[in-house]
């Protein structure tokens, strides 16, 4: 007699194999070993950032893959991603890897967030949570007292610098729209937001339009204020726009200061900054997504000077603390401004819950433990450790600046104060400027087909240029020279094939 299987047991069996279980501890230890010993192993070979593999060179092994068929086992598996994603993967550790904000990871970082995947803690309500929630608590008030943002400061933990920046600028606008009905109770939400404007320099990141845009302030909303030689936002144009705004009946919801623009790692005029916005009762938002590293730096903190009179301030720890992504913080000087993000569900925080729920403080519900890559982090390296890398990547800057500033066939833009460097080559024999463009986008484009070196590319003021992003602190200044090197190498090939 045949036996008849029913999804039923089909599931229990499945479940048996696969689900992370008491009985499965042995499963669980072989499949995460297979999959450290796969990094580890393509660690080895790696001798350059990325292979300059092309999409149409792994669509079609992408594309050949039959999800409908499962393969035999985990190990499988990951040995099908060894082909489709990590012989071709960029690595972020290679010194070649200077193109975005990208960090080589530490190692306690991803031991805690093979935990933090492996538990499955979610960080919205402690019944999800417990210890998890004390614990990003306790990171979000060390953070915050590193900014000097006093004893009422709160935050929470988010899933990247365009999220942190979204919802600081969420709460200023409901801060203003509040103040603002204050003076005109009963007015519709439509007719305030039409009024609202955020400043922030014309070097500032993108995702504060995108913030507008998603606020109901629409892309026109944010007011570009004109930046110096050195790329910082400039004080006068924007007590200027200030008042500018102040006469045409607008308000100033917020001013956004970056503190490492990202390009340029320039850092906005802080404590001037915050001086116009108590001056016109302007919410004051840092976006510190870059410079945030600056908050450990052994050397260096002064640079952040001002931070502390922020209302707001994004952090990314995905980019200067060398953790994986995502790891970022949105802090705030008054935690009842996170008031305006929540919401009691029933089921979920009700009003009355005794236990704290994170959620009450957050655009996301379900949400990773990401902040214990961080506190392992902290507990083994300490805060200097960390700041001593951010320091190294800075000084590598300020050491290899002088040396495209004094090379004739270099132009630079500004003398760094984080870790990026933006130049293009400048033959000596003068060029249009139409193919000075080309041929800087030559270089970056031949460099990377290589996969030696990526650089990241940028546009200054209409012309093409260059750019490395140091975040590697093993990185030597003697490996940059080279760079330079095959950058002037790649520069001449492409004159003489003229
Ligand atoms: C990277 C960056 C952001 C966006 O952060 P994500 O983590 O990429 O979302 C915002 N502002 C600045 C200044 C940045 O450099």
């Amino acid at each position: 007699m045949t036996t008849l299987h029913t999804p039923a047991q089909d599931a229990r069996s499945t479940a048996d194999q696969h689900l992370l279980t008491t009985d499965n501890r042995d499963a669980y230890r072989a499949g995460m070993t297979t999959a450290v010993d796969l990094v580890a192993d393509r660690l080895a070979a790696v001798r350059r950032p990325q292979t300059g593999v092309r999409p149409a060179d792994l669509a079609h092994e992408v594309d050949a893959v039959d999800l409908d068929t499962p393969l035999p086992d985990t190990a499988a598996a990951l040995d099908e991603l060894g082909r489709l994603w990590l012989r071709d993967a960029v690595w972020f550790h290679d010194p070649g890897y200077l193109a975005h904000l990208n960090c080589p990871v530490v190692l306690p970082a991803l031991a805690a967030d093979a935990l933090a995947s492996a538990v499955n803690s979610s960080l919205d309500t402690w019944d999800q949570s417990a210890g998890a929630t004390l614990v990003e608590q306790k990171l979000v008030t060390w953070l915050a007292d590193r900014a000097g943002l006093g004893p009422a400061a709160d935050g929470v933990f988010t899933s990247g610098g365009t999220q942190s920046n979204l919802q600081a600028l969420l709460l200023a606008r409901d801060e203003a729209c509040a103040r603002l009905r204050r003076a005109r109770p009963g007015a519709r939400l439509p007719e305030l937001l039409g009024g609202l404007r955020i400043l922030a320099s014309d070097v500032g990141h993108f995702s504060v339009v995108t913030a507008a845009r998603l606020l109901g302030l629409g892309e026109d909303a944010v007011v570009a204020v004109p930046t110096d030689h050195g790329r910082r936002m400039r004080v006068d144009a924007l007590a200027a726009a200030l008042a500018d705004l102040r006469e045409q009946g607008l308000e100033p919801m917020a001013v956004v200061g970056t503190a490492g623009t990202t390009d340029f790692g320039s850092i906005d005029p802080l404590p001037a900054i915050a001086d116009l916005c108590a001056e016109h009762g302007a919410w004051f938002h840092v976006d510190a997504a870059y410079g945030g590293g600056l908050l450990v730096s052994p050397t260096r903190r002064h640079l952040l000077a001002g931070v502390e009179r922020a209302d707001s301030v994004t952090v990314d720890p995905h980019k200067t603390f060398f953790q994986p992504v995502a790891c970022s913080v949105l802090l705030v000087r008054d935690g009842a401004s996170l008031r305006h993000v929540t919401h009691h569900a029933d089921y979920l925080n009700p009003e009355t819950a005794p236990e704290p729920n994170q959620v009450d403080k957050s655009l996301q519900t379900t949400r990773r433990f990401d902040a214990v890559k961080l506190w392992t982090t902290l507990r083994v390296l300490g805060a200097d450790g960390i700041g001593a890398m951010v320091d190294r990547v800075v000084d590598l800057a300020a050491e290899t600046w002088p040396l495209l500033d004094v090379h004739p066939d270099f132009d630079v833009v500004v003398r760094p104060e984080l870790s990026t460097l933006v130049f293009r080559y400048v033959p000596a024999e003068r060029l249009p400027e139409d193919d000075v463009d080309e041929l800087n986008r030559h270089v970056r484009r031949s460099l990377a087909a290589t996969g030696e070196v990526v650089l990241g590319g940028t546009t200054v003021d209409g012309r093409a240029f260059l750019k490395t992003t140091l975040l590697n602190p093993t990185t030597t200044g003697d490996q940059l020279v080279a760079v330079l090197g095959l950058v002037i190498r790649h520069a001449e090939a492409w004159l003489a094939a003229r």
